[in-house]
Order: C-alpha cells, then structure tokens, then sequence
C-alpha cells in the first residue's frame, strides 16, 4: 500500500515513478482474490478501519467501499463467544447474578458506552474487577497472544499490543470502533490496480531489490539501480535488509496460511473471523463467504477457508519465510533505532517507509496517512 500511495501521488505532480515488487502481485499484503462469489484475503483477513476522513477520501479516489462492520468470535471453553470482551460476552460467560454486579461495576467504574483496556482490569483496586480482568486475559488474549508473538509473557510486550484489543462497556459486539468501516467492492487488489493505472507508472512484478541492485553515491546525489539513474529510492522492504543486516537482523512475526474449499456452513463459522486463543496451534481462522453478501454477490455452496499459523520469521523455513510483523520488545526496538540512524545519511536519496521500513504495526489507515505525508514531504523538499 504504502508504495502505491507514494507511486501515484508523484505521479499526479509529473514524476516518472517505476514499481519494483517481489511478488507477482499488487496491493502487498492486503492482495485479495475474488473466488467462490467473494474475495479471499491471501494474507489474513484484512478490514479497513479509520476515523481519518483524509484516508478516506484519498482512497475512494480509486474504488467504491461498502459498508462492513467486522464481528469476531472465539472458541472459549468450547462455546463461540462474541470478542472484543464487552458486556455481552460477559452474560454469556459468567451466571446472571454474578453478570450483573461486574457489569454494574465496569459502567460505575469507567461508564456506559465507553471501552477500557485489559491493564486497566488487571491494576484495578476492586477485587471483583481485578479479577475480572484476570479472567478476560488469561481466557482472550493470554494463549492469542503468546502463539502470535510468541512470548511466554504478553504483558512485557509493548503495551500498545495488548491494547489493541479494547473491553467494552457496552453491548457493543462490533470489532472496531472507527467511524469508517468498510471493503473496497471490487477488491484490495482492483483498488491498488486502479491506482497504479497512470500513464507515468510503470510496474515490474517479480522483481524483488536487494542490496546488490542499489549503488549510493551521496557525494554526488547519484542512486543507480540496476545501473539505471534514479532520482530518488522509496524501499518498503524489511530495514535491516537494506542496511546488510549490519547490527544483526530484527526479529519479526512470519504466518503460515493453510487454505481448503470445505462446504459453506454460517452455523458452525458465524463470523469472518473465528479465533482459537487457547486450543491447537493456529490463532485464527478466516471464512471469506462471509463477504459475498457484503459485497452484493450471490452466496457459493462453497466456501474458502483459511486457516493461521504464527511462526517466528526465517527467511530459510518452508512455512514462515515471509515477515508480517514487527515484535514489540524492547531490545527489538533498540536495535531498530540504531537502523534508523544508520540511514539518516541517505535521506536525500532514499526514503525507508511503510511497515517493514519504519518497524510499527501500521493498519491500512496508518500507512495511507504515513504514505501521503511522505509523498508531500518529499514534494516540498524539491521546490
Ligand atoms: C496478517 C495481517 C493482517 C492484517 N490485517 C489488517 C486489517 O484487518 N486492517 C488493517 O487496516 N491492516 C491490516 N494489516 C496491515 C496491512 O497489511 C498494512 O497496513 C498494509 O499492507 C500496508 O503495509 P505496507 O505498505 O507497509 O506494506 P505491504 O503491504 O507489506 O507491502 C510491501 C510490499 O513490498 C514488497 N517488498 C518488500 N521488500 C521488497 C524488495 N526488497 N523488493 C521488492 N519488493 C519488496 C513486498 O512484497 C510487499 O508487497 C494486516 C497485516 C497482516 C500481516
């Protein structure tokens, strides 16, 4: 995303731009296919989310959305049960009498309508919410997240994972909060096509920039790639990749998807999104019938399904040779810091973004915004 959000905004402002991908395919991880009457997400469910009108705005530029509201379930203690935690997960899990007095107590505590975090439960001074808390955690986010991350002890994360997460003070059983929820109707991929369809863009797939490729003369304001004179790199590849793994390599999250066509049965998979915190090996499974409707197509006896498997990033494993995710640790951050300033001299010349690039756990939204603030910055740095 990241790439086609720069690619054709200096494009529109008379750039020459020219895509290199490595893949055989545009829109990066949010590539999606249209099969069986729906799209299915190559790599994980992807569901766009923002309170940022200038996102919004930007991308309808390049297709229509239709509204979609995301629902999760988990399988807890073998019942499904609708996720985030929120006052409804709590009538389905714990007996009524009980229910009432924790729910009486989470809207005294933080008011109707309103979301808190899972620390907030766990460092509360009430014991019943404390425990509460204790609850929620070890059963939604304790087995989730030590097979995504694969710590031990989520709570040394970065806290900004965990939070992703919120708990509901409210029946409110959608996913997300945003005020913009929706898919692009044709699909991530025709979304991403149309908006390298420009005259002064050129695509290469399959075509991957490595280390070997790119010549830096800063002195001189020369870049050459594959011996041709650029003006200016754009690389939303892994940083330390870049640098020749100079201070050794960042740790990352790689995912392994097993994808089967089984019959369509909303019964048993009710929502897009199944997740399994604390059984088997997987995290969660995806079922893409689930966004026929929503995309005005007509339901399929069959269904695609695809299901997760975390795994730590090597890029020599048959399973988990592709890095997803940054890992919020400390020292990881650390040593990206260090990467950072190692490119700093390159600036003129060479502009690390995206995911990969910058390290950070970007949604769509946030590399969007990232990807046009970039775009502009480099715009006013040419006049
Ligand atoms: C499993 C998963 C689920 C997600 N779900 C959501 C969601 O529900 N909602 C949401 O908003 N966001 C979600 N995201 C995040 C979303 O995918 C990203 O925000 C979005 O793709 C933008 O990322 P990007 O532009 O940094 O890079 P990417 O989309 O990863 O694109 C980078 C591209 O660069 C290519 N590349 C890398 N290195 C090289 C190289 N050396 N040479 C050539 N090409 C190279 C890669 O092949 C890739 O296609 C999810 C991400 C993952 C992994």
């Amino acid at each position: 995303m990241t790439g086609c959000v720069i690619s054709r905004i200096l494009a529109d402002q008379g750039f020459d731009v020219e895509v290199f991908e490595r893949r055989d395919h545009v829109g990066g991880n949010c590539h999606d296919r249209c099969e069986l009457n729906s799209y299915t997400h190559q790599y994980g469910p992807h569901l766009f989310h923002t309170s940022d009108r200038r996102v919004v705005d930007f991308l309808k530029n390049y297709s229509d959305f239709t509204p979609y509201f995301h629902k999760v379930t988990a399988i807890i203690d073998g019942a499904p049960l609708p996720v985030p935690f929120s006052l409804r997960t709590l009538q389905l899990t714990h007996p009524h009498s009980l229910a009432i007095r924790l729910s009486e107590k989470l809207i005294e505590a933080f008011g109707f309508g309103s979301q808190t975090t899972i620390y907030a439960l766990l460092n509360s001074l009430d014991s019943d919410l404390k425990e509460l808390g204790g609850y929620i955690y070890q059963s939604i986010f304790l087995g989730y997240s030590q097979k995504q991350w694969g710590v031990d002890d989520p709570l040394l994360l970065d806290k900004g994972v965990l939070n992703r997460v919120p708990v509901r003070i409210s029946n409110n059983t959608n996913y997300f909060d945003d005020t913009y929820q929706m898919m692009p109707t044709y699909g991530y991929t025709q979304l991403f096509k149309n908006m390298l369809d420009h005259p002064r863009i050129a695509l290469r797939l399959n075509k991957s920039i490595e280390l070997t490729d790119v010549s830096i003369d800063c002195s001189a304001s020369q870049m050459l790639i594959d011996a041709s004179q650029y003006a200016h790199l754009f690389y939303c590849g892994m940083i330390d990749q870049f640098c020749d793994y100079t201070y050794g390599r960042l740790p990352y999250r790689s995912l392994h998807f097993e994808s089967k066509k089984v019959a369509t049965n909303h019964a048993d998979r009710p929502t897009l999104q199944t997740n399994y915190p604390s059984n088997f090996d997987f995290t969660r499974i995806a079922d893409y019938s689930h966004l026929s409707s929503v995309l005005g197509l007509k339901g399929h006896q069959e269904s695609m399904v695809i299901t997760e498997y975390p795994g730590e990033y090597d890029p020599s494993s048959l399973n988990f040779s592709q890095a997803f995710y940054p890992l919020f640790t400390s020292s990881a951050r650390t040593l990206y810091l260090r990467y950072e300033e190692h490119v700093k001299p390159y600036r003129a010349l060479v502009t690390i973004c995206g995911r990969l690039g910058h390290y950070k756990y970007y949604d769509m939204d946030d590399a969007c915004v990232a990807a046009i603030s970039i775009a502009k910055r480099f715009l006013s740095s040419i006049v």
